[in-house]
């Protein structure tokens, strides 16, 4: 007998498509649609004003929408007697190419509880059989149901990337995007649903083993006796023996966890998330009827909150399942955030927020990290972590890295203070999996750490809205339970693989030190300028009123704001979601959020302005602002010498300087800063022409809002020089091109080692990117970045492939080169992207300023933006403090007040991070102080108040007494503040 494996494989592609799947569901009855259009702006209604509305009847192939609108079908039937299952299965339209991301449906019993939705790949609802939800089909056979459709347009397209408007609503004549397909009763036939499963496990399994093996020609030949059986018993007959051999005694063995990743906000605003995660958890509870062993692991509790308050039928059968451990949350943090640009005291609150609400809600407490989607994580991760009571961290990001490939998946993960986290990558490179035997030989394969270890997670479902896990996908795991070929596939929680996995790895795990760097999507750290902006002025705004708050809650008894403060950092913990705060959702997602961000700040400045001296929190004292100096030595400009429109062969002549004292810039006629000397030493600090705004074309290859292609930095764009002026108290040097304007302003304020450069651009770029170019005279190979509770070092140089992959990086407030006797700082107020390259003679250090991608907000970034920055001549610490008075926002009203806590540094560099009340609402001060320097630091909490000091976890908990601090490198202490009436 001879065969060939390509043509059976072949043949079982057609028999699947053409024979089998058409047989699934057998028409069996017509229904009856009608439809009301929601009106008005078209936002979603509440069942309860749907169910009343007046319907019309709805053909099959009549349109509905708007695109982004809500349409209401009203589904009446009869379901006939059958002995098998009878469904309705519906099609709205959706586009045949992506399971999540376009149109979506759910459904509701006739008194409005939400049953089921419907999605591409799941697109019925049982009426009658094992599942079918109790109170919808009366003795009879009749029915009525309601479908809330919402035509989400499909904004992730083919060819992707593509400019498109429909990230907003549309204008009043543009057609309805969808069409009703089908609608229709079927009979299920569940021999047919097995008959495909098991097609499915063989006919995959067998391209995945070698015909050097004799368990490849013995699944073919049961594939091709199936093919050729006479009925579908029979076929499963023929599949029976090959899928019954068990697993090889090696066998590597995964933990397949349902799962659905949810973009709180992305390709869609954020209202419609709520709607998603309903959803999701109507088939997953669903699903939970008929499939005793799948257990489902969802993240954030806002995900939770919106389900709560919008359904809380629905809720109560969530913690129903959770009670029984089957829906597990996981994360224990208020969204999954962007993982490297929030603050330390923002990610600290994003897990107390969480863990809080977890607490309250479930009573349980999760003990993984879960990050799957986040573009990098900051080496402060781990000891954040373990501070706040995790064991584990999960994320599989990096497997997306276009340099380098990451050499493990599952390793103890070291941050920048030492501390270590057990962590996993799922191998299958996947969060949506749909457990196919293709899938799990990538995962065993694929899965770099063997040597240590033989067991992994897999985490499957379709995410964004394409409804979760699927009856298909957990017959899937059944037949890949125990199956000679595949890994052995187990349904379960995550807990239980991290536990396995901790115990089989014991001391043996790999390390990986530092920060996990995501070789993709640099271009997040600058996209939509607005909520980096947003993001850092409302930490710094809350940092300050807190302090304020807290400050008159001690010494005055006045009420501590608690509701008002909590409702404001959910605000900003909501936004610090992995594809707002980065900028790459739809114009809508951030036209509310620049909204939202403008609201939030008037809302914390009622917190603590009124009438009065204006000033700032620095260093938990009151500061008013210095005074800038004159621009001296100023050689008289004439109105020639202000516009030079011609910078080549212009020779180097200082025409202006500014001189503190401290600092001396000189200025040529071109406005470049061709020299900055510290004048306590008379060094030169300037390697080159200081303060050059640098333009680049930026055209990325994918990924447009996400990434900035290293092609893009090679060669600027040159600017035309259209004035250089001397204003009272400071030198404005503008440039233009086209229809943008850049304004950068030099100024010196007295006694400040400092030299301010304020950039104000009307940006009307498509597709550029915006760099300050500031190249220093200083010789080193790393150069040192501010991260969460401390600073991380990376190279200048591109020695190696890992080296070069990190163009582009972020820096939180400041970035620093020394070498023996000399260090130079960068600060900001507001921008995280930079890259710092070596040059002859120095360093040059450049902040990324703006980008325009054109996907998916064609209009990203055009607009009036400032920016601040700041060279500094000095060591870190010095670095440090100039950035935290950069960023301390400027209030009115501001009495001088005494320190509320002070800090004495015996030996080495501490600092109080922050200061608030309690979340317990005991009235307790709990303080926030960590080492900065990455060394040892001696010290001594004084309170200004009669108080007993006690160390707790950063959750606030545990408390132990505590009188002199010991502080390792880097390390984070949370200190509880018991007052003593
Ligand atoms: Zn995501």
């Amino acid at each position: 007998m001879h065969t060939n494996p390509a043509h059976v494989a072949a043949r079982l592609e057609r028999v699947v498509r053409e024979r089998l799947q058409p047989r699934l569901h057998e028409p069996v009855g017509d229904v009856e649609v009608a439809a009301w259009r929601v009106g008005g702006d078209g936002e979603p209604v509440p069942p309860a004003q749907a169910l009343g509305a007046t319907y019309e009847p709805l053909a099959v192939g009549a349109t509905w929408g708007p695109r982004w609108g809500t349409t209401w079908l009203r589904v009446e039937g009869q379901a006939p007697a059958s002995e098998r299952p009878v469904e309705l299965v519906l099609d709205p339209g959706w586009s045949g190419r992506f399971v999540g991301g376009q149109g979506e449906a759910l459904v509701y019993r006739a008194d409005g509880v939400p049953l089921k939705a419907l999605h591409p790949r799941n697109g019925w609802f049982r009426l009658t059989g094992p599942g079918a939800a109790e109170g919808v089909v009366a003795a009879d056979g009749r029915f009525t149901v309601y479908v809330e459709a919402a035509a989400n347009p499909l904004v992730l397209d083919f060819p992707p990337f593509g400019e498109t408007t429909y990230g907003e609503k549309p204008g009043p004549d543009e057609p309805e995007p969808y069409r009703l397909i089908s609608a229709k009763l079927c009979a299920f036939d569940a021999e047919v649903f097995e008959l495909l499963r098991d097609l499915e496990a063989t006919g995959d399994l067998m391209p995945q083993l070698s015909p050097d093996e004799p368990r490849y020609w013995k699944i073919l030949r049961a594939v091709e006796a199936a093919l050729d059986a006479g009925s579908d018993a029979e076929a499963r007959e023929a599949l029976a023996e090959a899928l019954s051999q068990p697993a090889n005694a090696s066998a590597h063995r995964m933990t397949a966890v349902g799962h659905a990743h949810i973009d709180s906000a992305w390709l869609w605003p954020l209202r419609e998330t709520r709607r998603k995660v309903a959803r999701t958890l109507a088939n997953v509870l669903t699903l939970m009827e008929t499939e005793p062993g799948l257990v489902y692991a969802m993240s954030s509790a806002q995900q939770y909150a919106w389900v709560q308050e919008d359904h809380p039928e629905l809720f109560e059968r969530v913690r129903q399942r959770v009670a029984e451990g089957r829906i597990v949350p996981v994360g224990g943090m208020w969204v999954e955030s962007d993982a490297v640009m929030p603050g330390g005291e923002s990610l600290v609150r994003q897990i107390s927020f969480g863990k809080r609400y977890f607490a309250e809600t479930f009573g349980h407490e999760s003990e993984v990290v879960w990050l799957p989607d986040s573009f990098g994580y900051s080496g402060a991760w781990p000891q954040i972590a373990r501070r706040a009571g995790y064991r584990w961290f999960l994320t599989q990001k990096l497997s997306w890295n276009d340099t380098t490939v990451f050499p493990h998946h599952t390793f103890a993960w070291e941050g920048i203070d030492g501390s270590r986290i057990l962590t996993h990558f799922p191998p299958a490179d996947t969060y949506s999996a749909e457990v196919t035997a293709g899938e799990l030989r990538h995962a065993v394969s694929n899965f770099r750490d063997k040597v240590v270890s033989d067991h992994s997670l897999l985490l499957f479902g379709y995410g964004d809205g394409g409804g979760g896990p699927t009856r298909e996908m957990v017959a899937r795991a059944h037949r890949f339970r125990d199956l000679e070929g595949a890994a052995r596939v187990e349904l379960g929680a995550p807990e239980r693989f991290f536990a396995t996995a901790e115990a089989e790895l014991g001391d043996n795990a790999p390390v990986w030190a530092g920060e996990l760097y995501l070789e993709l999507h640099r271009g997040t750290l600058t996209s939509q300028i607005a909520m980096k902006q947003g993001n850092r002025r409302a930490e710094a705004l809350l940092r300050t009123v807190e302090y304020l708050r807290a400050v008159s809650a001690v010494r005055d008894d006045v009420p501590y704001p608690h509701a008002e403060l909590d409702e404001a950092w959910r605000t900003v913990l909501l936004h610090q979601f992995h594809d707002i705060l980065p900028g790459s959702s739809i114009s809508w997602v951030h036209r509310e959020a620049r909204d939202t961000y403008a609201r939030l700040e008037k809302q914390l400045r009622a917190l603590v302005e009124g009438p009065g001296d204006p000033g700032r929190i620095v260093g938990w004292q009151v500061v008013r602002d210095a005074n800038r100096v004159a621009p001296t030595k100023a050689v008289a400009m004439s109105e020639a010498d202000r516009f030079v429109s011609d910078r080549d062969g212009t020779e180097l002549s200082v025409d202006v300087a500014l001189d503190n004292g401290i600092l001396r810039a000189s200025l040529d006629a071109n406005g470049n800063v061709q020299s900055l000397v510290d004048l306590r030493d008379g060094r030169e600090i300037a390697a080159g022409p200081l303060g050059g705004l640098r333009l680049f074309r930026d055209e990325p290859v994918q990924w447009d809002a996400w990434d900035v292609d290293r092609h893009v930095l090679r060669r600027p764009v040159p600017l035309d020089l259209a004035g250089v002026e001397v204003t009272g108290d400071a030198i404005v040097v503008t440039h233009r091109r086209g229809a943008s304007t850049f304004v950068t302003t030099y100024a010196m304020e007295v006694g400040r080692p400092r030299l301010e450069i304020t950039v104000d651009v009307d940006w009307q770029e498509r597709e550029h990117l915006l760099k300050l170019s500031l190249p220093v005279a200083v010789h080193s190979l790393r150069a040192r970045y501010e991260t969460q509770y401390g600073s991380i070092e990376r190279p200048t140089h591109e020695n190696t492939l890992a080296d070069e992959a990190q163009y582009e990086v972020c820096s939180h407030r400041w970035v620093h080169v020394a070498e023996p006797g000399l260090g130079v700082g960068v600060i900001n107020d507001s921008t995280y992207g930079c890259d710092v390259r070596r040059i002859p003679g120095g360093t040059d250090i450049r902040p990324t300023l703006l980008r325009a991608p054109r996907y998916p907000d064609p209009h990203t970034d055009r607009g009036r933006h400032t920016l601040r920055f700041a060279v500094v001549a000095g060591d870190e610490t010095q670095t440090r403090k100039e950035a935290d008075d950069l960023n301390a926002p400027r209030l009115d009203a501001l009495a001088g007040i005494e320190p509320l806590v002070t800090l004495d540094v015996a030996s080495g560099a501490a600092v109080i991070d922050w200061v608030k009340l309690a979340d317990d609402r005991s009235g307790d001060v709990i303080v926030r102080l960590y080492e900065t320097r990455g060394g040892r630091a001696v010290a001594r909490l004084k309170p200004s108040f009669p108080a007993t000091v006690a160390e707790t976890d950063l959750l606030e908990r545990d408390p132990v007494p505590v009188d002199r601090l010991v502080l390792g490198p880097f390390q984070i202490t949370t200190l509880r503040l018991v007052r003593e009436s």
